[in-house]
């Protein structure tokens, strides 16, 4: 039984947030923060955990939690969801309306003009005022059922005020303001950027892991309404998009009825001059007929309704002289070219650069430096170069354009072409060209997790030349001083910043194999080879026989010879195998910890550990201490159970002495964890 003012309280959190989900997205103002908003969920969810009865569907807190799935369950459509017929320009346009008044023996404005959206089409059902079913369009017969996915898009009703069962059908899509960023984020995690706002969207919906779709900022804008039974709910479809509105559905706030062909036109024209100030990609507008009696006589040709049709907006081309090919080296050490141009104006937008994306593009299309070239923004968003303008002019200094053998200034390293001979790396890990990146992926969540070394401080640290190499992250300590007259820098927070990083001395060979960034070795890579090999100085040991290393490597499921190549071409590198040796004597990824927790001898007891060890560093003291179920921290307080003492204590001893501290000895400790746990010797 729940008492009657925790019902209350959960009930009323539930419609404050779901009332701030709705103003945030249709109206794009909010009467809560996002502080308030993540303060009054948590509040819900506590309160949901601890009265699990109170759970109802339309609880914010039921848009996200469910489970992967292993593969999507299909579901037929009502109604099919057809695709429109194109017109390309206005006169085909104007054929089009007297084709289809002659067939309709009527005239058919006024004609509904709408945006048309560059994401994916779906279809989303309401049963007993609940959101029941989401599809994508699949074949237009048949689709896939993305219900757990596109609840978690927030602009969208879980619940709606209306207990007719409707189904409304939209397109969800990425928005352009966040797409670059969003492409940044996945290139920096490794993993393939996609070509566009629509793959973005479509990518983004079709994720078997709901709470992977709920991390993708989608969005959604609905232009139909069909009762259970497929049919309209009004005679206008005009009518039926304030409907839609009404209900709480998203919708395109630029549609328009027109009652003659001069005010399409102008709508035509003003969206193709206006469209790329939009934060959403559009191709083209949609002109439907707005009364449904004349749709449903006129039917369907196939696949295509008779009573709508879409204008595709031409691409929009310019020609510009490429004045230069650059690189960017990724954090993986992939060389990506790319081309400085004569600034140009495309959709609105000034273009100074775009990507040539790898050697073989540059071959087929022989662009050169110096050529006048034609561009166009794929997508709405990414300037490429089409081909080699057929006005291009070249002079006898015209070459074809050689890729480098070696990275750019000032790494000069050879570079590695892969086998299939797309893509060509750097793969000397101190390379200053990607070692920014790399070390932001150093000390991310995943590898070392080195909280307060997020991209600033590692932008600045590199800059002002404290970190050239990865293992220097390690003799910041050594640079206290100079590290506190940096701009931002005070004490408090180098302080804190080299508490982190000693503290991530103690992260497993798997997290240090993952922060070096090889290619293709990522966390599950990383953990499959850790599991065969057991350490960083095995590792060094096995290298001497690079032969056997590859087999060994081949041999560990779910690793194939291309990650085994990768991981021995990086071993070649002699930058790298000083790396390795600094992180040996650095004492770290030298002791496999996943298999903490054997034993729990020690019982939560905390330590602190003070003084140098002749047979023991630091670090494999740690691992000790933590394998058999202890903790170390770095400061005696009254917490701390035990300090142990090695020779040259330094002042924890007094401050264990004033604070009563049992103090233990090497052999202590040693017995301690012999006689009831495990030890590594
Ligand atoms: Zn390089």
């Amino acid at each position: 039984m729940i008492p009657i003012e925790i019902h209350k309280k959960i009930k009323d959190l539930r419609e404050e947030l779901n009332q701030a989900n709705h103003e945030y997205y249709l109206k794009e103002n909010s009467s809560l923060t996002d502080f308030e908003y993540d303060k009054k969920f948590k509040e819900l969810l506590t309160l949901e955990n601890e009265y699990p009865d109170s759970i109802v569907e339309e609880s914010p807190t039921q848009r996200i939690g469910s489970n992967p799935a292993i593969e999507f369950n299909t579901v037929e459509h009502n109604i099919p969801m057809l695709s429109l017929s194109n017109v390309f320009d206005l006169n085909e346009l104007k054929d089009w309306i007297s084709k289809t008044s002659k067939t309709a023996a009527k005239d058919i404005f006024p004609l509904v003009c709408e945006l048309k959206i560059d994401g994916l089409a779906v279809s989303v059902k309401f049963q007993n005022n609940l959101l029941n079913q989401a599809s994508t369009r699949g074949n237009g017969t048949i689709g896939e059922d993305i219900t757990n996915n596109v609840k978690t898009i927030r602009s969208i009703p879980l619940k709606i005020n209306d207990s007719k069962n409707i189904e409304a059908r939209g397109e969800i899509y990425f928005p352009i303001s966040k797409f670059n960023q969003y492409n940044e984020s996945r290139e920096f995690e490794g993993l393939n950027s996609y070509s566009n706002p629509r793959n973005a969207s479509s990518g983004s919906v079709r994720q078997l892991d709901p709470n992977e779709t709920s991390k993708r900022p989608i969005n959604i804008f609905f232009y139909n309404l069909f009762d259970d039974q497929g049919k309209e709910m009004v005679n206008s479809h005009y009518k039926s998009l304030e409907i839609l509105e009404n209900l709480g559905l998203r919708i395109e706030k630029n549609s328009k009825q027109v009652h003659n062909f001069e005010d399409l036109e102008n709508y035509i024209l003003f969206w193709s001059k206006n469209r790329a100030k939009l934060d959403y990609g559009t191709d083209g507008i949609v002109i439907k007929i707005d009364d449904i009696n004349i749709q449903k006589n006129l039917g369907t040709t196939g696949r295509n309704p008779k009573w709508a049709t879409s204008y595709k907006f031409p691409p929009e081309i310019v020609e510009t002289k490429l004045n230069k090919i650059n690189f960017n080296v990724g954090r993986t050490g992939v060389l990506t070219p790319w081309a400085e141009l004569e600034p140009v104006i495309i959709n609105g937008v000034k273009i100074s650069r775009a990507t040539l994306h790898n050697r073989d593009e540059i071959e087929r299309k022989d662009i050169r430096e110096n050529d006048l070239v034609e561009l166009q923004r794929a997508g709405e968003v990414i300037p490429q170069i089409i081909k080699v303008s057929n006005k291009n002019l070249r002079n006898n200094e015209s070459k074809k354009f050689e890729f480098p053998d070696f990275c750019p200034d000032p790494c000069n390293s050879k570079l590695l072409a892969d086998q299939n001979e797309v893509s060509v790396r750097c793969i000397n890990s101190s390379c200053p060209n990607k070692f920014e990146r790399l070390l932001q992926y150093f000390s991310s969540k995943k590898c070392m997790d080195i909280e307060g070394l997020g991209s600033k401080i590692c932008s600045i640290l590199y800059k002002e030349g404290f970190i050239n190499t990865l293992d220097e992250i390690y003799s910041l300590e050594q640079k206290r001083k100079q590290l506190m007259e940096l701009e931002g820098f005070g004490e408090l927070s180098v302080n804190k910043l080299l508490v982190n990083i000693e503290d991530s001395k103690n992260r497993s060979f798997n997290n240090l194999l993952t922060a070096f960034g090889i290619e293709g070795v990522g966390e599950e890579i990383a953990d499959l080879i850790s599991e065969k090999i057991k350490s960083l100085d095995i590792l060094y040991e096995k290298k001497k026989n690079l032969h056997n290393l590859e087999n060994l490597l081949i041999n560990i499921e779910g690793i194939g010879p291309i990650v085994s190549n990768k991981i021995i071409e990086w071993l070649k590198q002699e930058g790298n195998i000083f790396l390795i040796e600094n992180f040996i004597n650095l004492g770290i990824g030298t002791q496999n910890i996943n298999v903490i927790n054997q034993s729990n001898s020690l019982n939560n007891k905390t330590f602190v550990i003070t003084g140098r060890f002749e047979d023991y560093n630091r670090s494999t003291l740690e691992n000790m201490i933590k394998s058999n179920g202890g903790k170390v921290i770095n400061r005696v307080s009254s917490k701390t159970d035990y300090l142990l003492q090695g020779e040259n204590p330094g002042t924890k001893l007094s401050e264990a002495i004033n604070n009563s501290i049992a103090i233990i000895s090497l052999s202590d400790f040693l017995h301690m964890i012999s006689k009831k746990g495990r030890n590594f010797s």
